[in-house]
């Protein structure tokens, strides 16, 4: 992609953008080495996976280019990698999305927001102010920061209004990866919940705060919803030599520029200059810095693939707590069972998927020692896996809940 610019107005061509004619394969490594062409193919810019998965015989994701195709299929033949077609024209298909998801609407000043499409980000903070303005006892919000594009970062902070201070905490994120966006959906699910649902689930509020950020990245959020041919863009919208933005989830202090980590500034997991070169990190870190002695969980939402991963994600050693982690992702993956028999698969990041150095799951517990510190997967569907379409909203964010709502009994009942 070229820019063009005079004086300070930059036009970017839309040549190569737009998805047409990429195609998104499954493939299936059955073996270690198998597994190792996959993740090596992941460091080259031009190989997005959706999924990469480092258990053997399960499903990984992968959005090639046209001008790759054929070399693509060239490797996996070579190495005898199963694979199979998924979508073979990934433009067509996200046009196809957009047309039929209600479109990105101007400013909604309606504050109350449902389950049935996904919302801008100016929504999304407005709604916080109407609870805070709503609930003023127990319902806070506060300005943590500001994003590359001068977007407000919010925090809403639930309490059960007893005005105790210093109480423990549980603190959820969302949006980090820009095109993922039934995780902002999800976690507005659980403010509702938490806010607007008080009486029943005030067991959740009786000696805890929730303290939610729902969207970090919210200039990447805001991009991926201005057109079919920016809606799978997953890093911040800081410019860098060649490309734009860094994966905010590889940006962290905490083993930056590890395995799993890319120092090509057009790779999707370009950790960025400096660790905390991102202005969206850096406020994360702040928050997570504040509120590290009375906060005993942090969860961070993405999509997709249905998993619940826990520390490391720089390495696959466990951590000495490991028996803790698991327990608590184990009360998430029941419920969910129970309620609607989605399967998540439970396991250490780095073992389930791959290394992914420089996280904000890492951090918060390498870091500020949170001893709890969950990565939620949500489960895939629409045409190419982030783009549930709306009717699907509701159905997900619920069973989200569920299982995010046992996590945090479980976090609950134990410290
Ligand atoms: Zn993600």
């Amino acid at each position: 992609m070229w820019r063009y610019c005079i004086l300070s107005l930059c036009i970017s061509s839309v040549i190569g953008q737009g998805y047409d004619g990429y195609k998104i394969y499954h493939v299936i490594a059955s073996n270690s080495l198998q597994g190792k062409v996959l993740f090596e193919l992941s460091k080259q810019e031009h190989y997005d996976f959706f999924i990469l998965t480092k258990l053997l015989n399960q499903t990984s994701s992968v959005m090639v280019p046209p001008e790759k195709i054929s070399e693509f299929k060239q490797l996996l033949k070579e190495n005898g990698i199963t694979h199979s077609l998924l979508k073979a024209n990934v433009g067509y298909e996200i046009k196809k999305q957009f047309y039929y998801m209600e479109r990105p609407r101007s400013y909604d000043p309606t504050p109350k927001l449902g389950t049935d499409r996904y919302y801008s980000h100016d929504e999304i903070n407005n709604y916080i102010d109407y609870l805070a303005g709503q609930y003023p006892n127990r319902v806070f919000a506060k300005n943590v920061g500001k994003t590359y594009e001068n977007r407000t970062m919010k925090t809403i902070t639930i309490t059960n209004g007893d005005g105790r201070a210093n109480k423990k905490s549980i603190f959820i994120d969302g949006g980090i990866h820009a095109r993922e966006w039934i995780s902002p959906a999800a976690v507005l699910y659980v403010i509702n919940q938490l806010a607007e649902n008080f009486t029943e689930n005030k067991e959740l509020l009786q000696n805890y705060d929730w303290i939610i950020l729902p969207v970090v990245n919210a200039d990447g959020y805001e991009y991926t919803r201005e057109s079919s041919s920016k809606r799978l863009w997953r890093k911040t919208r800081t410019p860098y030599t060649n490309c734009y933005g860094a994966d905010a989830n590889r940006n962290f202090d905490f083993h930056w520029m590890g395995k799993g980590a890319s120092s090509n500034t057009c790779s999707e997991t370009y950790a960025g200059p400096s660790a905390f070169s991102e202005p969206e990190a850096r406020v994360l870190r702040d928050v997570l810095i504040s509120i590290k002695d009375q906060c005993k969980m942090y969860m961070t939402i993405h999509s997709y693939g249905k998993y619940l991963l826990y520390p490391w994600s720089w390495t696959s050693d466990l951590p000495e707590t490991v028996d803790d982690l698991h327990e608590v992702a184990m009360a998430g993956y029941n419920a969910i069972l129970n309620e609607t028999g989605t399967v998540y698969t439970v396991g250490s990041s780095t073992n389930a998927l791959y290394e992914a150095s420089g996280s904000s799951d890492d951090y918060a517990f390498g870091v500020t020692n949170i001893p709890i510190s969950i990565i939620m997967e949500l489960p895939g569907s629409g045409s190419v896996g982030f783009d549930p379409p709306e009717s699907n909203i509701d159905r997900l964010v619920k069973e989200t809940w569920v299982g995010i709502r046992a996590m945090g009994l479980a976090v609950i009942n134990k410290y």
